[in-house]
């Protein structure tokens, strides 16, 4: 492992130690951890607020991801696989969109979500799924009619 190998920011052109970070969708090879929270994470959150099919996952391992549901909307198993179990929606939105995290993340002792933190100034714990409410489960079906 060369963690403390010297590499050159993509987005800054500073130099800094560390894996660095993917810079998608910026261009380049590598940016640093500050660029990665200033830059990239909101962008990437920005990207998912004009484009209502994807949703953003924010792990506790610091890491940031674009997720698509299998189908139109996401299932309910989909959801708590992406949280690691019962899922919770938390009673805030972000640009309109639902947040939702693992219900027992205290009971179960997760790790506080550094990186949705970062991002929303909202502590939660476990991994947190910022999704458009357009593509969160399908809708009940009136079937008292
Ligand atoms: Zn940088």
């Amino acid at each position: 492992m060369m963690t403390n190998k010297t590499q050159t920011c993509s987005i800054c052109n500073q130099d800094f130690t560390g894996f660095g970070n993917n810079p998608s969708p910026f261009s380049g090879e590598r940016c640093c951890d500050s660029c990665n929270e200033k830059f990239v994470i909101p962008l990437r959150i920005y990207e998912i607020t004009k484009n209502k099919t994807s949703a953003v996952l924010f792990k506790t391992d610091g890491t940031v991801q674009s997720i698509k549901p299998k189908d139109k909307y996401f299932t309910l198993d989909e959801l708590q696989a992406l949280v690691g179990g019962l899922i919770e929606l938390y009673p805030r939105r972000i640009n309109g969109h639902l947040l939702v995290c693992n219900e027992e993340g205290l009971i179960l002792n997760l790790k506080k979500n550094q990186i949705f933190f970062a991002y929303s100034e909202i502590q939660l714990v476990g991994n947190v799924l910022v999704c458009p409410e357009e593509i969160f489960e399908k809708p009940e079906e009136e079937d008292d009619e």
